[in-house]
């Protein structure tokens, strides 16, 4: 059996005679889903609410000595929160009766006009409704809680584009109340205009018209508060649609986007700029660069790209550390910077290279004077705590549209140059010829082969003798790398040496070189040859590469050639670069008995403080001034002079590239103490330095 919920039925009559009629309407009924309690006064009726709750109260609304009309009702919902109303009314009063349902009363009969049945379907009817009005006040109050609760701002509009709610952000943001705005059109309270173009914007309900579409907010909008407080908005336009879809106004829904947007904005800025120096970076560069050209296209006029690069900050950052490093190219960005002029961009590519690019050039002419003004300032020192910090710079040069027609190839000839700009001297410019492509390409193609010359034995080496010039005796044998190409055939020391040591291969090429060498040393002394010296020419970047020392040493120990029998040869410049970093090295060598001597001597501008710091034994000195011997005998006087500093330092001196009998009297004469030379002897395979050797002792 289905439970039947009693409802309490509370009647406040104080007609003794109508509240009989009523409880025999209830037994005759023989209801017994309800249950009729009877006072006879509104008072008494408030009492018995406090104790007990009600469905349905049902009151008459002549009854009430102690209150009258409307205040009845008022008193009645108080006292019955959550029950129906129906009210008997005399047949003269049905008009306040009536006027009583817009007040909460559900429902009303008049006295003497209705039947038990009616009088039970109004009461069940009052109910219905009541929970029904219940529902949606209930509805209501949480959209217009969830509309004042959540961060958007919320306007709505009313078909004639008037508006009809604000929320409490909405209100914030445009600086009016809902009580001010409600009923005016929205753009007396809703000021937004295009921030690119500063117009007002127009209505952006009324688009919506007569489409059941979301629109957006114009882009970059700026809302314009009533105190003139401005930010940035963002969102959508929704139409409102009645049951049929018809339109019945429009909700704007907005949000403050300024924060946002100042967020995404400082998030692209660090994508397109160097975080060391806050200049564009290659991103950005390449990006306006994109542009410069399109737009130097279209008005048929130049545009230039310098690429810098900084001659000695590797060896400022290595021996002064990256804090003073960074601050340095924090110097140099803003010296880049005030070289050239608004249009212009200065970006940092990354370590120490800068790229300027300059619009609006009418002459290439116009980017050599800027490349002039840029080492000028970059000459000056720069003053990094409390120290003088000189840096120069080598710039190469390309003009759109000459030199490419696109970025990429502008960049890459730029580079070249620079490269070109670095090999003739440094702290020049230079600009972009096509025979340097040429030479490029050349060298790229050098380097590919050269990585695979060492496995497939193309390498070789030749030995040239060293003698002493007053006994004619071969001294040592200077050991001289020699590359035969599958199809270009022999290719010199001069045009591979230099790719090898620019692309690393030299450390592994020269550390076969060097157990190639000794290993060839200790098969004469085996042979029973008179012992001699093995030099070997080791560039800077191996003899100061960090396992150098550790591998001379496994090679020395490996072959078991003793370590007075190896002279290591290494350039005056390859020396002088970064001196002080060598000091150890050299000091390590002579310890364990290696010889060192500074090869082409006279071409690297030593001071002779630093010569005399430097632990070396031998002084090699350079062709070109043996050579002036017999070209120039008026220059001699060089020859003479490094000859007597070598004497004045104790040091072996050797003279390089003995043509003739002329030069060997000279330096006989100077008392020079060795030579080598094609007078003596070319460079020549192992085999032949053997029978040279055999011939000597013969
Ligand atoms: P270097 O060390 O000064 O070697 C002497 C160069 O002068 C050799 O050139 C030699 O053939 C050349 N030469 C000797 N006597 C005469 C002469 O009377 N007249 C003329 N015109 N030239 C003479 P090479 O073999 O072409 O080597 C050139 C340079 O390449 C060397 O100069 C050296 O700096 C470098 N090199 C050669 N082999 C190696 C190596 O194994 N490692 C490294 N790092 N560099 C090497
Ligand atoms: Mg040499
Ligand atoms: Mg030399």
């Amino acid at each position: 059996m289905s439970r039947i919920q009693v409802k309490n039925v509370l009647l406040v009559e104080d007609d003794p005679e109508q509240a009989r009629l009523i409880r025999e309407m209830f037994n005759d009924q023989g209801s017994y889903s309800f249950k009729l309690t009877h006072v006879k006064s509104v008072t008494d009726a408030e009492a018995y609410l406090q104790r007990q709750t009600v469905a349905v109260l049902l009151l008459d609304l002549s009854c009430c000595p102690d209150a009258s009309g409307f205040e009845v009702i008022l008193r009645a919902h108080a006292a019955a929160r959550g029950a129906s109303i129906v009210l008997l009314s005399d047949l003269e009063d049905e008009a306040i009766a009536m006027r009583t349902m817009e007040r909460g009363v559900q429902d009303y009969l008049i006295k003497g006009q209705f039947e038990p049945r009616e009088l039970m379907r109004a009461m069940r009817n009052s109910i219905a409704r009541k929970i029904l009005e219940e529902t949606l006040f209930n509805e209501k109050s949480r959209a217009q809680i969830t509309l004042e609760c959540i961060g958007d701002a919320v306007i709505c509009t009313d078909i004639a584009g008037n508006i009809s709610f604000l929320n409490l952000v909405a209100e914030r943001m445009t600086g009016c109340s809902l009580k001010e705005a409600a009923g005016l059109p929205l753009l007396d309270s809703f000021h937004i205009m295009n921030a690119s173009t500063g117009e007002i914007a127009a209505d952006p309900t009324t688009r919506l018209i007569g489409h059941s579409r979301i629109n957006h907010l114009p882009v970059n909008c700026i809302l314009t508060s009533r105190d003139g407080h401005q930010v940035f908005i963002e969102d959508s336009v929704a139409p409102i649609l009645d049951g049929s879809g018809l339109s019945t106004g429009s909700v704007l829904v907005f949000r403050d986007v300024t924060a946002a947007r100042a967020l995404a904005e400082q998030i692209s800025h660090l994508a397109e700029h160097d975080s060391l120096t806050g200049l564009p970076n290659r991103l950005l560069l390449n990006d306006r660069l994109d542009q410069a050209i399109a737009q130097a296209g279209r008005k048929g006029s130049l545009l230039a790209i310098l690429f810098l690069d900084l001659d000695n900050f590797k060896h400022i950052n290595d021996s002064l550390g990256h804090p003073t490093g960074d601050k340095l190219l924090k110097s140099v960005a803003q010296r880049l910077q005030a070289c050239v002029r608004t249009p212009d961009t200065v970006s940092r590519q990354g370590g120490d290279e800068f790229v300027l690019l300059l619009q609006e050039v009418q002459h290439a002419e116009d980017a050599a004077i800027t490349a002039r003004r840029v080492l000028k300032a970059m000459k000056e020192a720069h003053t990094i705590e409390g120290r003088e910090l000189h840096v120069t710079t080598s710039i190469g040069i390309s003009v759109y549209p000459d030199d490419g027609m696109d970025a990429a190839t502008l960049m890459k000839n730029a580079d070249t140059a620079m490269y070109q700009a670095k090999e003739s001297g440094r702290q020049v410019f230079k600009f972009f010829k096509q025979e340097m492509n040429d030479k490029a390409v050349e060298r790229q193609s050098i380097e590919e082969d050269l990585r695979r010359a060492l496995e497939r034995n193309e390498l070789t080496v030749h030995y040239q003798p060293i003698f002493n010039l007053k006994s004619g005796i071969i001294t040592g044998a200077e050991a001289l790398l020699r590359w035969t190409h599958p199809n270009r055939g022999s290719v010199v020391p001069a045009l591979f040496i230099p790719v090898a040591e620019d692309s690393g291969l030299i450390l592994p090429i020269g550390e076969w070189v060097l157990r190639k060498a000794c290993t060839q040393a200790r098969t004469w002394a085996d042979a029973g040859l008179r012992p001699i010296r093995m030099s070997v020419n080791v560039s800077a970047l191996q003899f100061r590469s960090e396992d150098f020392l550790k591998s001379l040493l496994t090679i020395l120990a490996d072959t078991g050639l003793e370590p007075e029998s190896l002279n290591i040869e290494v350039t005056e410049s390859g020396l002088m670069e970064r001196a002080k970093l060598g000091i150890p090295i050299l000091q390590s060598l002579r310890e364990r008995g290696v010889q060192v001597a500074v090869d082409d001597f006279g071409t690297g501008y030593s001071s002779l403080s630093y010569l005399r710091m430097l632990d070396v034994d031998t002084l090699k000195i350079d062709q070109s001034f043996v050579r002036a011997i017999t070209t120039s005998p008026d220059d001699t006087s060089i020859v003479s002079a490094i000859i007597s500093i070598g004497r004045s330092l104790k040091l072996r001196l050797i003279a390089e590239g003995i043509e003739s009998s002329t030069d060997l009297a000279f330096l006989k004469a100077s008392h020079c103490d060795e030579g080598q030379g094609y007078l003596f002897g070319r460079p020549v395979s192992a085999e032949q330095f053997a029978h040279l050797q055999k011939m000597q002792v013969n």
